[in-house]
C-alpha cells in the first residue's frame, strides 16, 4: 500500500472503530480516515505517572488521579435535581463523587469495594471537596507502562462517550494507528526545511504530538505542526495574491499633475503625518505600476483616513478616471461628502452625494453624469452598488468602515468597469497585524499608526452606578465649559426588549436632571425612522443641543469636534473593540475630552480586563491584541465567515511570531520559485494542488 492510500482508508477499518463509531466519528468530529484521525491533536496533556492521597487534594487542583474503592453509591434528587453519589475512599480519608448524567448506565457498571484508579478534577462544594464525573479504571484492568506523564487529552462529546470514544478511547485509537502507520509518514514539507528553518521530521512531530517522550520532544513537535500548517496558508493566500495580479491588470495613473499639485500647495490644511506620507507612497507605487490593486488601510479612528482617500482620489483624477467613495452610514457619507467638497473647494471638481434618500428623479441626473465622465468624485451608501451606477472610467474605488461591507458587495465594485478598479478598503477596526495577515493575506496593507499631532490623549475612567450623581455634577461642569456629551447605552438584539425600557429610562433621567430650557436633549437609537435620526443627529452637529443619548448607532464615522464627553452605561457588556469605537467619537476638538465607563459592581473578569484596558491606553493596537487574546480569533470582527480559522493546531492569538516567521518564508519562495518548479520545492506544489482541490476556497476576493 502506498502512504497515499494508506493514510486515505476509511476510517471504520481501524480496529477497533467499526460501522458505529465510525458513524459517530464522522458527525461528531470530522474524522473519516486514517489521516483525519492522525490529525486529531490532543488539546492538553496530563500526569498519570503522579497519584494523589485524598487528604491532600485542593480545590484549585486542575485534575488528580487517586487510588481508593468505592463504599456506597446512591441515587438521591428527583427530577431534574436527580444525581448518582458516590463514597470514595482511601486509607488517607474519603471523598464524594457525583454523576449528573448517565446514572443508570454508571450505577450498574460500577462494583463496590473493589479498587479503581480514578482520575478527575476536583471542585468545592459548600465547604467540602467532591469530584464530578470521574474517569474511572478498574486497578486489576489498568496498565501501569501506559501511564505516562504527558497523556495526551482529546476533547469528545457526549455522542462519543455514549461509543465509549472519551479522551481514552480516542487515545487508544490513535495509539492503534501509530502502531500501523510508523515508518511510513513521509514529509510534508521540502527537505531543506528541516535544517533550514530547525524543524524536526514529520512522523517525528506526528508520534511525538500524540505521544510526548519529553517536553522537549513535544515542543518541537508543536512547532513543526503549527509552522507547516501557517505556512501553507500562507503559500496558498501569497499564491492567490500574485495570480490576481498576474491575470488583472488594472490603470496606471502615470503622472502627479494639476489637481493632486494644487490641493498640495493652496487647499491641504495641515502638514501631513509621516504615517500618512508613507501611506500615500505606498498606494502611488501600487496604482503606477498597471497591476491591480487591493489594499486595506488601517487607521485608528482620527488617524487621518479621510485625507489620504481624498488624495488617492485625486492621482486618478489628474489621470482622467472617475473616483467612488462609499461609506456605511447616511450621516457618515453625508459627512465625508461635506468634508471633502470643502477641502476640493477651487480645483473644479464635480462632486455629487448618492444615498438612498436621494429620490428617483434626481437621481438620473447623477447616473447620467456618472456614465458620461463628467462626475470626478461620487460619494455615497449602498446605493452605489445598484446596477444603474455605471462609469464611464472608474479608476478607484474607496471604501470606508470595511467590516460593515460584506465581501459580496465589495465584489460588486469589480463589475463597474471593463476593467477592475483600483480598489482601497479603509477600516479603523484595529486587526492585529497576525490577524490581518492571516485574513486578508490576500490583500496588502497598509497602516497609519500615528494620530495627527497636538491631539490630547483621551483620560478614561471607570465608575461604578452608584456614582452616577457625581457623574452627573461633571457632566454639568463641562456643559458650562460650553462641551457637549455622548450618553451610550448598549443595545443588543437578544434583549433589546430589556434594553430598550434601559434606553428609555436613562433617557428619562437625563432629562430631569438635565431640564429644558437650560438644557437640550437628543435621542438616537435604531427604532426611530432615518429622518428622524437624522434630524436628531443634525441638532447635535449643530450645537443646539448638549446631551446625545444614544445606542451604538453612533458608532461608526460621526464627526462632532465639541463633543468632548463620552459615557458608557453598562460598560461591561459592551466588547473592547465597540468601547474602542465608542471612545472614538470624542478627543476630535482641540478640548481635552473624557470617556467615563459606568458600570454595576458585579463584574466578571473579563470585563474587568475590558476596562482596565481601556482605562490604561488609547492605542487601537494595543486593545485590538488584548481582546484577540480574550476572546480568541473566531469571534474577532469580520472573521467567521473566512474559514481560514479552522486551525487544527496553531492558535492566531498566540502564534503571531511563527505566523510572521513563515510569512516571510512564504514569501521569499514566492519571489524566487513563484510556480515551484524547482526539484526542491517539488512537494510544494503537490501540497499546493491538495488544498486547491477543494479543501479552500480562495475565491474569498476583497
Ligand atoms: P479617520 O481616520 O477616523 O477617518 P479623519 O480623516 O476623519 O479620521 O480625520 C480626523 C481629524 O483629523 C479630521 O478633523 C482631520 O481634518 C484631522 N487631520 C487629519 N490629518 C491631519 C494632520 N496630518 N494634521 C492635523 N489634522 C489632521
Ligand atoms: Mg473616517
Amino acid at each position: 500500500m502506498s502512504r497515499q492510500s494508506l493514510l486515505d482508508t476509511p476510517i471504520e477499518y481501524l480496529k477497533g472503530v467499526g460501522p458505529k463509531r465510525a458513524e459517530a466519528l464522522k458527525t461528531e468530529l470530522q474524522i473519516f480516515n486514517y489521516a483525519d484521525l492522525l490529525s486529531f491533536y490532543p488539546f492538553r496533556y496530563e500526569d498519570r505517572t503522579k497519584f494523589y492521597k485524598i487528604k491532600d487534594m485542593q480545590p484549585n487542583m486542575a485534575y488528580v488521579q487517586l487510588v481508593g474503592k468505592i463504599t456506597s453509591l446512591n441515587e438521591v434528587g428527583a427530577k431534574r435535581g436527580k444525581r448518582l453519589v458516590a463514597t470514595f475512599q482511601d486509607e488517607s480519608g474519603s471523598v464524594e463523587l457525583v454523576w449528573f448524567k448517565g446514572t443508570k448506565w454508571i450505577k450498574s457498571s460500577l462494583k463496590l469495594n473493589t479498587d479503581y484508579v480514578l482520575f478527575g478534577k476536583p471542585s468545592l462544594y459548600g465547604t467540602k471537596l467532591n469530584i464530578s464525573h470521574p474517569e474511572l479504571e478498574l486497578l486489576s484492568d489498568s496498565n501501569p507502562t501506559m501511564r505516562s506523564a504527558m497523556q495526551a487529552v482529546y476533547s469528545s462529546t457526549e455522542k462519543l462517550n455514549n461509543q465509549g470514544l472519551h479522551s481514552r478511547g480516542i487515545g487508544k485509537l490513535v495509539n492503534t494507528l501509530l502502531e500501523q502507520v510508523k515508518g511510513t509518514l513521509t514529509d510534508t514539507l521540502p527537505s531543506y526545511f528541516l535544517e533550514q528553518h530547525h524543524l524536526v521530521r514529520r512522523e517525528e512531530a506526528v508520534f511525538n504530538i500524540h505521544k510526548p517522550q519529553s517536553q522537549d520532544k513535544l515542543k518541537q513537535a508543536l512547532y513543526r505542526l503549527k509552522f507547516e500548517e501557517l505556512f501553507y496558508i500562507q503559500l496558498g493566500l501569497l499564491k492567490q495574491k500574485n495570480i490576481i495580479k498576474g491575470r488583472f491588470r488594472s490603470f496606471t495613473f502615470e503622472k502627479i499633475a494639476d489637481t493632486f499639485n494644487t490641493f498640495y500647495d493652496k487647499n491641504l490644511p495641515f502638514e501631513l503625518t509621516d504615517a500618512q506620507k508613507r501611506v500615500l507612497k505606498e498606494i502611488r507605487t501600487d496604482v503606477g505600476t498597471g497591476m491591480h490593486m487591493n489594499r486595506l488601510l488601517q487607521g485608528d479612528v482620527g488617524s487621518g483616513k479621510t485625507i489620504v482617500a481624498l488624495m488617492t482620489m485625486l492621482m486618478a483624477i489628474d489621470n482622467g478616471y472617475q473616483t467612488l467613495l462609499m461609506a456605511p452610514t447616511e450621516i457618515l457619507a453625508n459627512q465625508h461628502y461635506t468634508g471633502i467638497t470643502e477641502l476640493a473647494e477651487g480645483l473644479g471638481l464635480k462632486i455629487v452625494l448618492l444615498t438612498g434618500s436621494v429620490t428617483a428623479a434626481n437621481r438620473k441626473p447623477i447616473h447620467e453624469g456618472l456614465q458620461s465622465g463628467e462626475i470626478d468624485i461620487i460619494i455615497g451608501t449602498h446605493a452605489l452598488l445598484e446596477d444603474a451606477v455605471q462609469f464611464k472610467n472608474l479608476g478607484i474605488a474607496i471604501v470606508d468602515e470595511q467590516h460593515r461591507f460584506g465581501v459580496a458587495q465589495r465584489a460588486k465594485l469589480w463589475k463597474k468597469n471593463s476593467l477592475p478598479p483600483h480598489v482601497l478598503v479603509m477600516t479603523a477596526t484595529p486587526i492585529p497585524r497576525t490577524l490581518a495577515m492571516a485574513l486578508y493575506g490576500d490583500l496588502d496593507i497598509s497602516v497609519i499608526d500615528e494620530l495627527p499631532p497636538g491631539r490630547k490623549a483621551i483620560k478614561t475612567v471607570h465608575r461604578y452606578d452608584s456614582n452616577r450623581l457625581k457623574v452627573f455634577k461633571f457632566m454639568k461642569d463641562e456643559i458650562a465649559k460650553g462641551r457637549q456629551i455622548y450618553v451610550v447605552y448598549p443595545l443588543i438584539q437578544e434583549s433589546e426588549k430589556m434594553d430598550y425600557k434601559d434606553l428609555m429610562d436613562g433617557y428619562e433621567s437625563i432629562v430631569r436632571e438635565f431640564p429644558i430650557p437650560d438644557y437640550q436633549v437628543s435621542i438616537v437609537h435604531g427604532k426611530m425612522k432615518a429622518a428622524d435620526k437624522d434630524y436628531e443627529m443634525n441638532r447635535f452637529v449643530k450645537g443646539e443641543t448638549q446631551i446625545m443619548v444614544a445606542t451604538t448607532v453612533i458608532e461608526v464615522g460621526v464627526n462632532v469636534p465639541n463633543a468632548s464627553v463620552m459615557v458608557i452605561e453598562s460598560a461591561e457588556r459592551f466588547g473592547l473593540s465597540q468601547l474602542h469605537q465608542l471612545r472614538g467619537r470624542v478627543g476630535r476638538g482641540a478640548e481635552q475630552s473624557f470617556c467615563i465607563l459606568l458600570t454595576s459592581h458585579k463584574l466578571s473578569n473579563e470585563a474587568k480586563i475590558r476596562l482596565e484596558t481601556m482605562v490604561k491606553t488609547n492605542d487601537g493596537f494595543e486593545i485590538a491584541d488584548v481582546d484577540l487574546k480574550l476572546r480568541g480569533p473566531g469571534d474577532m470582527m469580520g472573521t467567521r465567515q473566512s474559514g481560514l480559522l479552522d486551525l487544527k493546531i496553531a492558535d492566531l492569538a498566540k502564534d503571531s511570531q511563527i505566523l510572521q516567521y513563515v510569512r516571510g518564508v512564504a514569501q521569499k519562495i514566492m519571489e524566487y520559485d513563484p510556480n515551484f518548479q524547482a526539484p526542491e520545492n517539488k512537494i510544494l506544489l503537490e501540497q499546493y494542488k491538495l488544498q486547491t482541490k477543494g479543501k479552500i476556497n480562495w475565491s474569498r476576493i476583497s
